[in-house]
């Protein structure tokens, strides 16, 4: 079901290459961690995973299927942004249940769907609430819960918590390694530039640099085997 598997991909912005042959596979219910330096391409990475941006070349997989072309809705994923981009003028409940809305989705099912999800974030005190109501933290709850009622296969995350500050960041940190604890079979793809959240959250972790992969392993092997200077450096780990 959620397994990811980026196959030779190349992405490129007019004349500038992103990427140039890309290899990355994701095992159903793993935590990945996409990390690097601002600009070494982790968005573009996920985005091109997501289908919010077109491959120039290669094929992206997700669940065994080959979906390089299908739309994003159609991707069975999962996206939370680092700007929350919660609709102001609706409620918690229904910031939830909007896109479930739009595909459909029965009446009751929806209900359920976001009763559970709002249970397991703890904003279930908040639903009546309007975003202008919420802290930045219950915010990005909110932005994960709306993610979380898809039900989606594979979850992205870019940055997820870039703008919280660090009490709010640890406790959020936290709170997401253990929704993919009891979710079970779910795949999560996670960027960010920060090394504590990639040791600690990650199964194993991709090191970007300029768009290329530097190293990909479990925290453990990044740390005491760096693959050069870069990783080391980047990771802090002893030399
Ligand atoms: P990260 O998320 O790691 O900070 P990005 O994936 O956003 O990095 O960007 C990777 C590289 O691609 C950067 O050099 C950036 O300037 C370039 N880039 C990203 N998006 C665009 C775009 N829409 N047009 C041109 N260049 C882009
Ligand atoms: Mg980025």
């Amino acid at each position: 079901m959620g397994s990811v598997s980026v196959r030779d991909v190349s992405v490129a912005f007019e004349a500038f290459r992103v990427f140039d042959g890309l290899n990355l596979d994701i095992e159903e219910g793993e935590f990945i961690v996409l990390l690097g330096p601002s600009g070494c391409g982790k968005s573009t990475l996920l985005n091109a995973i997501a289908g919010l941006l077109d491959v120039a070349s290669g094929q992206i997989w997700i669940g065994g299927r080959n979906v390089t072309w299908e739309e994003p809705k159609d991707r069975g994923i999962a996206m939370v942004f680092q700007s929350y981009a919660l609709y102001p003028r609706m409620s918690v409940r229904e910031n939830m249940s909007f896109g479930l809305k739009m595909a459909k989705t029965p009446r009751p099912e929806i209900e359920k769907r976001v009763k559970h999800a709002a249970d397991l974030l703890q904003i279930a005190h908040l639903l009546d609430r309007r975003p202008d109501q919420l802290s930045g933290g219950q915010r990005q709850r909110v932005a994960i819960g709306r993610a979380l009622v898809r039900d989606a296969a594979v979850f992205l995350f870019d940055e997820p918590l870039s703008n919280l500050d660090a009490k709010l960041r640890n406790e959020l940190r936290v709170e997401i390694k253990r929704l993919h604890a009891r979710l079970g079979k779910t795949t999560m793809v996670y960027v960010t530039h920060d090394q504590i959240e990639a040791m600690t959250l990650a199964d194993r972790i991709v090191v970007l640099k300029e768009q290329k992969v530097q190293q990909i392993g479990t925290p453990g092997e990044i740390y005491h085997r760096p693959a050069n200077l870069f990783v080391a450096g980047f990771v802090g780990s002893p030399q």
